[in-house]
């Protein structure tokens, strides 16, 4: 059977997937939406909510939803336990924006909310529905999909494949998967532990050659989240076995804890060589996979997200001719290697350095950062430096206010250099 679904197709449920399909219905275009899973996933996995990412929800007319679910965090603790010594950054001064703050929430509770506003925009959602393949012609998309009820044709005049790393999109793209995997995983556990009680503000980096890691609380009813490495040719099917001891170097000595949810994943820095074939379309993991130091891989998948429905609903509507999706391609690719996956793979490689004089210079590095305003700020512009290129003088991201009084996405260059 051979369905119409309107002008854009979107595979995968995730935020990146269910972002898209809210940004482009807000400006009427006819999307579906389909996901493999009975539900949106709820495994422990992206927690914070970059200053970068708070701009989108306050935009897409969701924050006040989403705060009300979120802890909010202004400050990070960088903790160095070999040298004993730690150190607090505020982001208030950090930022200098007038988002100024982090927001701690589950990913699967901030997408929730998007795919009910999604819904109510017109979003027609699907859920029990995977894409197994795709064809193209000039003018249309034929997906194969496969639901209860057995296997269905949707044809739509574009498709955005945001079905995450894994992607059967991408996979049936004629594209590779350049980069690397890293010799070790992460474990990314949810536990109720009394943090709080043992001197932890809601953000930690911990540095340690063996037990470096993030800790992080997860909800206003004491969740946190530790996430940890181990090396990757340990099988992944016993991480709990090792876990406690884990634990014993990383929580406070005698801390109680209970295990709320925990998964190891692989870590890798890779990214699709194209991310437009035709038609089609990538965005998010499905377009590139880094590992989640310093929380770049959704924040900029949240940004491919607002980029590519600005300019396909752009190309939809007749404003925009098809090049400008070459352009998408092609700035969001740059924007994860230059930006997303350097800092990424540095944010890693500081948390576990095991080199004494290296260390001692990102001591002293972290010293200035908590004593400089201006160096901390210009660190940590980051987050915004994930937007990008706006890619339309008329883009809906060139004339967002988050003050009452900023212009953002036209100031790309000054946002590149971390100055505003
Ligand atoms: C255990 C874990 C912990 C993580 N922790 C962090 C963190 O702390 N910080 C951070 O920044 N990032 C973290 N990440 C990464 C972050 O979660 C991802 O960057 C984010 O989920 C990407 O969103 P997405 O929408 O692109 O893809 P996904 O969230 O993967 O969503 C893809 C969706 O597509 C669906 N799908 C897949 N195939 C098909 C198909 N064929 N047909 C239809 N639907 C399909 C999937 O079911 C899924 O719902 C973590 C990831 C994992 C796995």
């Amino acid at each position: 059977m051979m369905e119409d679904v309107g002008e854009v197709l979107i595979v995968g449920a995730g935020p990146v997937g269910v972002f898209s399909a809210l940004a482009l219905a807000q400006t009427g275009v006819k999307v579906t939406l389909i996901e493999a899973g009975a539900q949106i996933m709820d495994s422990p996995r992206n927690a914070v909510v970059m200053p970068s990412t708070i701009l989108v929800f306050q935009e897409l007319g969701i924050l006040p939803e989403i705060e009300a679910l979120a802890v909010p965090c202004t400050t990070l603790g960088l903790h160095v336990p070999g040298f004993r010594e730690s150190f607090t950054l505020h982001y208030p001064e950090m930022f200098g924006w007038p988002i100024d703050r982090q927001l701690h929430v589950g990913q699967h509770l901030f997408t929730g909310i998007g795919l009910e506003h999604a819904r109510r925009a017109g979003v027609d959602v699907r859920f029990g529905t995977a894409l197994t393949g795709f064809s193209q012609t000039d003018d249309h998309v034929v997906a194969e999909v496969e639901t209860a009820n057995g296997r269905e044709q949707l044809r739509a005049k574009w498709l955005i494949g945001a079905d995450g790393g894994r992607s059967a999109v991408r996979n049936a793209m004629n594209v590779t998967f350049d980069g690397f995997t890293w010799s070790n995983r992460f474990v990314a556990t949810n536990i109720y532990c009394d943090f709080a009680s043992y001197g932890y503000g809601p953000a930690n980096f911990i540095c340690d050659p063996v037990y470096g890691g993030v800790i992080a609380l997860l909800s206003k009813d004491g969740l946190w989240r530790v996430t940890y490495q181990e090396d990757a040719a340990l099988p992944a099917e016993t991480f709990l076995e090792r876990l406690p001891e884990r634990f014993d170097h990383i929580l406070p000595k005698a801390a109680a804890y209970t295990i709320d949810t925990a998964s190891p994943y692989a870590l890798n820095q890779r990214a699709a060589s194209s991310l437009r074939e035709g038609r089609v379309l990538l965005a998010g993991d499905a377009a590139h996979v880094t590992n989640p130091n310093g929380g770049m891989g959704l924040t900029g998948g949240i940004w491919d997200a607002m980029i590519l429905s600005d300019v396909l609903g752009a190309v939809a509507r007749g404003e925009e001719s098809e090049v400008i999706l070459d352009a998408y391609s092609r700035e969001r690719l740059r924007i994860f290697w230059e930006i997303a996956s350097a800092s990424a793979v540095e944010n890693k490689k500081m948390q576990e350095r095991s080199d004494p004089a290296e260390r001692q210079a990102d001591l002293e590095g972290f010293r200035a950062l908590a004593t400089d305003p201006e160096l901390s700020k210009a660190t940590f512009a980051y987050p915004f430096r994930l937007i990008g290129d706006t890619l339309r003088e008329t883009s809906r991201w060139r004339t967002i206010d988050p003050t009452g009084g900023a212009i953002i996405g036209s100031s790309h260059s000054q946002l590149s250099t971390g100055q505003r």
